[in-house]
């Protein structure tokens, strides 16, 4: 006998890479209808994350493609199921890089859902919890998520300037808070792009004196109006010879291979590299640099949804977005180039009513 109980899948439009040689090009998918404790989003704002390249060009390992990239959505709910608490339709949500995990291991009790040790669902290049369905992100017109994994927006912020927020916020406000990293602390941000910017904004707005860590000169005003006391350009040795032992952190967004040793050095006493950036080959570094003077070198992933929640409530109250360049999709592969070339100022966002 036929099954009939089959649920109506949802026709959606997206950019899809169909493998990691092609370019992004229109894509059309379906996802599922809603669940009793699903939100239906119909997405406005995408940021474009360097991630996103990473991914669709196969840099961190083999990909899921179709692959519909984007993990920055802003989106109006469209429709919610009837066991929904924290939506109605008409209401903004937002959704980051994750849209499940296990929910019941120690890290996902804890709100640490990106360390679930399960593995958590990736809102795209991953698989849904039956492990065999293939997650599509945010460069599409909508997207069904679960509530739990659903942000509120605040109401006072520029929706195209919250997106960016959903990965690029939390990746830098996480390991400052983790940190502790405030008033009294000496912060390097490494590279200004998408994560070096919130950084910047972050690091000076819980009370730390910031210096921007770059090698683009041209970005030297921006660092400083974005809340650096000092910029400098670290393709000048003498440059870099000046800061030795002078940081209490530095926090690393650099997608690119580069030299971790000449960072470290930069360290004081019981100094704390943090990488975010997470570039595609190994590095090496020298364990003596470490132990001089008890540095250390550590990594952050994202945030956890109650952080997620927290970052942009503090974003509200302190009035904090991303600068952004608003595109429209047809140019979504013209904007990997320029970011590629460091030429962002300072995150791309999709508005996806161009799709
Ligand atoms: P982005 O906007 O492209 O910014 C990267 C910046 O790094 C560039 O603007 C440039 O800044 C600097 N840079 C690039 N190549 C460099 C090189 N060879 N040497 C030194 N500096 C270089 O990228 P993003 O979106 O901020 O992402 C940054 C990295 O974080 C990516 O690897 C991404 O995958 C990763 N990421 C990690 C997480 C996490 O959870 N840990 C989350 C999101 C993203 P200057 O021009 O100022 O030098
Ligand atoms: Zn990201
Ligand atoms: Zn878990």
């Amino acid at each position: 006998m036929l099954q009939t109980t089959k649920k109506k899948m949802i026709a959606t439009k997206g950019y899809a890479a169909l493998d990691a040689n092609s370019p992004l090009a229109p894509f059309s998918f379906q996802r599922r209808s809603p669940g009793p404790r699903d939100v239906l989003l119909e997405i406005l704002y995408c940021g474009v994350c360097h991630s996103d390249l990473h991914q669709i060009r196969n840099e961190w390992g083999p990909g899921i493609f179709p692959m519909v990239p984007g993990h920055e959505i802003v989106g109006r709910v469209k429709k919610v199921g009837d066991q929904v608490k924290k939506f109605s339709p008409g209401d903004i949500g937002a959704v980051g890089c994750l849209v499940d995990s296990c929910r019941e291991c120690e890290n996902c009790k804890q709100g640490l859902e990106q360390y679930c040790y399960n593995g958590p669902v990736g809102t795209y290049n991953s698989y849904e919890r039956d492990g065999k369905t293939p997650t599509y992100g945010g460069y599409s017109d909508r997207i069904v998520v679960n509530e739990d994994f659903v942000l509120k927006v605040p109401s006072n912020l520029a929706l195209e300037a919250v997106a960016p927020l959903l990965c690029a916020g939390i990746t830098t406000y996480s390991p400052l808070r983790h940190w502790k990293v405030g008033k009294g602390h000496k912060v390097g941000v490494l590279g200004l792009g998408g994560l070096g910017h919130m950084a910047v904004k972050f690091a000076s707005a819980f009370g730390a004196e910031v210096t921007m860590l770059s090698t683009s000169p041209a970005k030297e005003a921006d660092s400083k109006r974005l809340g650096a006391s000092r910029f400098v350009l670290t393709t000048e040795p003498a440059n870099v010879k000046e800061l030795r032992g002078y940081f209490d952190f530095i926090i690393d967004t650099v997608s690119a291979p580069h030299d971790y040793n000449m960072y470290l050095r930069m360290l004081d006493t019981n100094g704390v590299h943090i990488c975010v950036g997470a570039p595609p080959t190994p590095s090496q570094f020298r364990g003596m640099t470490l132990i001089a003077n008890r540095r250390s070198i550590a990594g952050s992933s994202i945030g956890g949804l109650p952080e997620t929640q927290e970052m942009l409530d503090f974003c509200s109250a302190y009035h904090i977005v991303a600068d952004v360049e608003v595109i429209a999709i047809k140019d979504i592969n013209a904007a990997y180039e320029r970011m590629l070339k460091g030429d962002v100022k300072y995150r791309f966002v999709i508005d996806m009513s161009t799709l």
